[in-house]
């Protein structure tokens, strides 16, 4: 299937090819055609999944054309949970909304930085992507008005409601007119977004894309056995002999983020840490660098890595192994892909082996434990 059957425009497939989008994933393929004819969509796909294109281009389509709204309204409102994926999610639409003689105007908008400027630049913008709490506080300051919104977007729903934004999206939904097109992504279906779902969706398409098996396949997974205060040591002796050009770090804390970062410069290694306690500068600097290639290690929390878009890594360390399977496969995956193979690293002290196994188990594969000797370190 090509782009060109879904019904987009010519010049939008033109800068789809421009920036190597060859062919449709699964979820455009599906979400595309339904969202031009204004049907509500259950999307349960995750990052990686192409889920942002899915209903970035048909957003786009059914917008061209359309003479700009007055007085701060807006045509368009994408929810997300958090800063990092409303700056992503707006670089999409910023980057196809361009294919159009007419300017359709995308502005992120998320908490944690200054509120004046956005407030200032909300005037002609047809489609908001916001956090929930920023957006609220926008709307109370009468920089923005929802009442003429024709589409409302939910990404990563499961997400915003794990983060306890329940009641700013309630808020947010009774602002809206009664009848609008719904759009709603969740990782996965439970039931706080079952919940969502009954109140928001009319007859929904509903789109589920599994993850990939094979993508497992292509991740060559080791573990090592090793103490808690060998770890920092071990991570060097990586770092510096394997030679990967990025390289992803999960930690369970923002504490041990910082502290994993901190002994890796102290030893000369290009380390930065994200996490929610940084501020949004810092967090934006260190993944600039760090999708750009310029920067060796990120280490970061799953929270903040959620965020992390980067086509393909070739190594993913679990400095610290996560709570839940599924975050692990989350973390993993981020290697693997695109048909490349890449290593994943646990390291596992001997508190953790038993959930190790239960990892594995969930996981249905085996990963090789490799001896410390044979990578000549002790
Ligand atoms: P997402 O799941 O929206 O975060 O997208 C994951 C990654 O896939 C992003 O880097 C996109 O730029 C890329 N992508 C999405 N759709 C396509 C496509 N049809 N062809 C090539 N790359 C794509």
């Amino acid at each position: 299937m090509s782009f060109k059957s879904l019904g987009l425009a010519p010049s939008l497939i033109k800068t789809l090819e421009a920036n190597n989008y060859k062919n449709p994933y699964p979820i455009q393929e599906q979400a595309i055609p339904a969202i031009l004819k204004k049907q509500d969509i259950l999307g349960i796909a995750k990052t990686g999944s192409g889920k942002t294109a899915s209903y970035a281009l048909p957003l786009l389509m059914n917008l061209e054309g359309k003479p700009a709204l007055k007085n701060r309204h807006i045509n368009a409102l994408v929810l997300v949970p958090t800063r990092e994926l409303a700056m992503q999610v707006a670089e999409v639409f910023q980057l196809f909304g361009s294919s159009f003689t007419e300017r359709i105007k995308t502005k992120p908008v998320y908490g944690g930085v200054s509120i004046n400027p956005q407030m200032k630049s909300m005037m002609g913008v047809n489609i908001l992507v916001a956090t929930p709490g920023r957006l609220l506080e926008l709307i109370d300051n009468k920089a923005v008005s929802l009442s003429s919104i024709e589409t409302l977007v939910l990404d990563e729903a499961d997400k915003m409601l794990n983060l306890g934004f329940k009641e700013e999206v309630d808020r947010i939904i009774g602002l809206l007119p009664k009848t609008r097109q719904n759009l709603l992504f969740s990782a996965t279906l439970n039931e706080a977004v079952e919940n969502i779902n009954q109140i928001l969706l009319h007859e929904p398409v509903i789109i589920k894309i599994e993850e990939k098996e094979d993508n497992i396949e292509l991740i060559n997974q080791i573990g090592y056995f090793i103490s808690e205060e060998k770890k920092g040591p071990l991570l060097r002796h990586i770092v510096e002999s394997k030679k990967y050009k990025q390289i992803l770090v999960f930690t369970s804390s923002s504490y041990k983020a910082d502290h994993v970062a901190d002994k890796l410069r102290k030893h000369k290694i290009d380390a930065q840490a994200i996490h929610g306690k940084k501020s949004q500068g810092a967090r934006k600097d260190a993944m600039t660098r760090f999708k750009n290639g310029n920067l060796n290690v990120l280490v970061a929390t799953d929270l903040l890595a959620r965020g992390i878009d980067i086509e393909f890594l070739p190594c993913v360390i679990n400095y610290e192994l996560p709570r839940s399977p599924k975050d692990y496969v989350h973390r993993i995956g981020r290697t693997g892909r695109a048909e490349r193979s890449g290593d994943a690293i646990s390291m596992v002290t001997e508190e953790e082996e038993h959930h190790f196994k239960i990892i594995q188990k969930k996981m249905k594969k085996w990963v090789t434990i490799v001896d410390l000797d044979e990578i000549g370190f002790r």
